[in-house]
């Protein structure tokens, strides 16, 4: 469109990618709540461009547009370490569209997701590389959503309903340790920034935990992926699965209960990572009547979640960083940060469970210093809520009013 070297060309290219909105914004705070759990009354959050460029009590910047949330108490944008977004909004429904409009779809879950004030997420699957193009649709500025760190297509070993014998392997599926290793391989060169290992049945309805991954296949993709300079996850019900997870070196363990006293003080000792994502099971336990699940389902899910909770309260005595991951899932999105309700019953303090979603999930992200704390150099990922979040978790779960992400205001309630 541009001739190389064209003054007029790139002067029309300036104007066009000038931002629409004032390069500075000052936004004032009656308590801001700065992700250590240090709080800071009548503050003002300097914000240029996309970056927190300073917190202070003195007067906003000349030129600043100023935002007034004096009313509300700011905290870190939040971070939900376990969602699908890009499943489409109906079980029922997700085999009978396109993968490409259950993308589209999406849309909507990106919007719910930032009004429950999460503006980042570790989304955990996806068919056909969705989660990468979501990702970079929001990256380019065409959508509006969170932050989306990626895994491609979860490994796995082979399902035989999926590929008749003889055919060729489907996407992230792998016998064997060559080829796991192969499977980590092709979901970063696809353009991943984590990889996620399904290591044990269990999903839906059916909460049963046998691991279906060998420690050997696990330990293939770990080493594949810590020596390409990313971060893997290994999903697990049952405790076989987190016992040869945390062997391998995995990141993170997600879901799992029953887990011995030996497995649980390794992962505190390893600084492994646990997302227990106790909360989604109970939107099946909700939900099985309109999911059709079988008779039983529910008394089954009830058990689960019993023991996840359990497993979950012996993690946090033991030391164990314990981080909030949703896996919101179909409809379940703007529901994201219910599981704060789940790690309060299973011992921490609300504080505590605010960490879990910012400061400990950063790290976990291998993002300190650039999300989960409102400070200078962070990513400008702000939330507003109405009253105390360190008093009672349920104004972080039930009372976000306004949510600014990368720089720019995304969600805005407080005029209603
Ligand atoms: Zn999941």
């Amino acid at each position: 469109m541009f001739k190389t070297g064209s003054i007029l060309g790139l002067v029309a290219l300036a104007l066009l990618t000038a931002p629409a909105e004032a390069a500075t914004k000052a936004v004032k705070f009656g308590k801001l709540v700065d992700g250590s759990g240090r709080v800071q009354e009548n503050v003002t959050v300097i914000v240029t461009d996309n970056k927190i460029t300073g917190v202070s009590a003195g007067a906003p910047p000349a030129g600043a547009e100023v935002i007034d949330l004096s009313r509300y108490t700011g905290i870190p944008g939040l971070i939900d370490a376990h969602t699908h977004l890009t499943y489409g909004p109906d079980p029922l429904l997700r085999g009978g569209r396109s993968n490409a409009v259950n993308m589209v779809l999406g849309q909507d879950a990106l919007m719910k997701t930032l009004e429950s004030g999460v503006t980042t997420v570790r989304d955990m699957n996806a068919s056909e590389y969705m989660d990468i193009s979501m990702r970079d649709l929001i990256n380019m500025g065409r959508w509006t959503g969170p932050r989306m760190y990626v895994v491609g297509c979860g490994l796995r070993a082979t399902r035989s309903r999926y590929n008749p014998a003889g055919s060729a392997l489907g996407c992230g599926e792998g016998n064997g340790a060559d080829e796991f290793a192969r499977a980590a391989r092709q979901q970063i060169a696809a353009g991943a920034d984590w990889i996620k290992i399904f290591g044990s049945t269990g999903s839906g309805e059916d909460v049963t935990g046998f691991q279906t991954v060998t420690y050997d296949e696990m330990k293939a993709a770990v080493d594949v992926t810590h020596a390409m300079g990313r971060r893997i996850a290994v999903h697990s019900y049952g405790p076989t699965g987190v016992h040869d997870a945390v062997r391998a070196g995995a990141d993170s363990v997600e879901h799992g209960a029953d887990l011995d006293d030996a497995t649980i003080a390794e992962m505190a000792r390893k600084k492994v990572f646990f997302v227990p994502t106790i909360d989604h099971n109970r939107y099946y336990f909700d939900n099985a009547e309109r999911f059709r699940y079988r008779p039983g389902a529910k008394d089954n899910l009830t058990n689960y979640i019993e023991r996840n909770l359990e497993t979950t309260r012996k993690a946090l005595k033991a030391g164990v960083q314990i981080v909030m991951g949703s896996d919101a899932i179909y409809d379940m999105f703007g529901q994201n940060t219910r599981e704060l309700e789940w790690f309060v019953k299973a011992g921490m303090t609300p504080a505590q469970a605010l960490a879990s979603a910012t400061t400990t999930a950063a790290r976990m992200m291998n993002m300190e210093g650039q999300i989960g704390s409102v400070a200078p150099g962070y990513f400008a990922d702000i939330v507003a809520v109405e009253g105390d979040p360190l008093k009672d978790v349920g104004v972080i779960i039930n009372n976000v009013r306004w949510v600014m992400k990368d720089g720019a205001v995304v969600v805005d309630k407080t005029r209603k």
